[in-house]
């Protein structure tokens, strides 16, 4: 099979915006937080596009990344992984962990091959993995706490597997993987020369009750060989529109994706790119107010769901809680949130919509999840289970 083109139709994120905006309704569905990022972070970025004291930051920057940028995610690796990166070779900035996915993708899944995940999964890894011309292969996270089956996901792996595609912490279920498991993985992909892409855009939003602390998958023995991190300014900073992400690990995986990434965008904005370095190199608090401000979001949102019968899960890091409303309702999901978004007034995202799934017969537990975002401000929050209190 060639590569094939991706649905043209907009994304779920986008579509759940657009119908909240229609109907009027709490937009709990796209992931963005409705406040700006730290304000001493936007005045560095206007003042490296209008006063560019540290050199010119409006013109192409380098496309590996600004240095100052490079170092900072080397340093913050070293500080909070214990890992070491050469910002020359082993750091690259993209536009977005969106880009550094598909250049990840497109550098390492043959055509014809099959990528391996777990499900639910980011929506942009079946697209990517269709843009490149192979397959999509998915094992669900189990349970009500969605954690990984490793068995399962050892008896995946074909001749045909080229990749595996990771995302610790985890969207939409909040899961972090452990030590034990990113072992165990990483020990899976040497032993069957298989890539590794992990995404860990919510490497800073771990939430503080979490069981597990989270763990980078450049920290585990061997990895580096096999495997690329994927993070992101825009969610560990608030900042979602920036588009600034980067992608670290072996110098000679990080080259071939610097192969794909220069005919992607070639580079990425670079007065974001200065901002950025030095809210890594000193975030004067911010990670620590962030995470305090999503766990009472996530406490509100939980209580409340709780209280509907929707039986949140933990939802230990990230933006998301994923309620189940097979108690509540006989409709699936996707049913469920079209009535939710233009009858009660409030947008949230079926889980089904996240999986391979939805292009075929969901499973029987994926069809009634739902996805809730909790990185919204109190009132939001209180307004939408107000909303669903008086329906439901
Ligand atoms: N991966 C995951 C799991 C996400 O939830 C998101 C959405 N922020 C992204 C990647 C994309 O990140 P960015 O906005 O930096 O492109
Ligand atoms: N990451 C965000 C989410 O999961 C949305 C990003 C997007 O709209 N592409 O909701």
């Amino acid at each position: 099979t060639g590569p094939s083109t991706p649905a043209v139709m907009p994304t779920i994120y986008e579509r759940t915006t657009a119908a909240a905006i229609a109907h009027g309704a709490i937009n709990l569905g796209q992931g963005f937080p409705d406040t700006e990022g730290p304000d001493w972070l936007l005045e560095l970025a206007a003042r490296a596009i209008t006063e560019p004291e540290t050199g010119p930051r409006n013109q192409y920057a380098p496309g590996m990344g600004l240095g100052e940028l490079r170092e900072a995610i080397s340093a913050a690796a070293a500080r909070r992984q214990q890992v070491t990166l050469d910002p020359e070779s082993q750091v690259m900035v993209t536009t977005g962990a969106t880009e550094g996915i598909s250049a990840s993708i497109l550098a390492f899944a043959r055509p014809g091959s099959e990528v391996l995940t777990f499900e639910p999964h980011y929506d942009s890894y079946g697209a990517c993995v269709a843009l490149a011309g192979a397959r999509l292969v998915g094992v669900a996270l189990r349970g009500p706490e969605f954690r990984p089956d490793l068995d399962a996901f050892e008896a995946a792996i074909t001749e045909r597997t080229s990749m595996i595609l990771l995302n610790t912490p985890h969207n939409p279920t909040g899961t972090v993987f452990s030590t034990e498991e990113l072992t165990r993985i990483v020990e899976l992909a040497r032993k069957h020369d298989l890539r590794i892409m992990c995404d860990e855009v919510y490497e800073h939003l771990v939430l503080s009750d979490a069981r597990l602390a989270h763990r980078s998958i450049l920290s585990i023995p061997g990895a580096e060989e096999v495997a690329v991190a994927v993070g992101s300014a825009g969610k560990s900073f608030s900042v979602t529109g920036w588009k600034i992400g980067w992608i670290t690990g072996g110098a000679e995986l990080v080259s071939q994706i610097r192969g794909v990434k220069q005919f992607l965008s070639f580079s990425s904005g670079p007065a974001f790119q200065w901002a950025v370095a030095q809210g890594l190199e000193d975030d004067r608090g911010f990670f620590a107010q962030n995470t305090a401000e999503l766990e009472a979001g996530r406490g509100l949102l939980r209580d409340g769901l709780q209280e509907l019968g929707l039986a949140p899960n933990r939802a230990e890091a990230g933006y998301f809680v994923v309620g189940n409303v097979s108690g509540v309702t006989s409709l699936s999901a996707a049913a469920f949130c079209r009535v939710l978004a233009e009858e009660v007034g409030v947008a949230a995202i079926p889980v089904s919509a996240l999986t391979i799934q939805h292009l075929a017969a969901p499973t029987d537990e994926l069809e009634h999840l739902v996805r809730f975002a909790f990185c919204k401000d109190h009132a939001t929050i209180r307004e939408g289970l107000r909303r669903m209190r008086e329906h439901l």
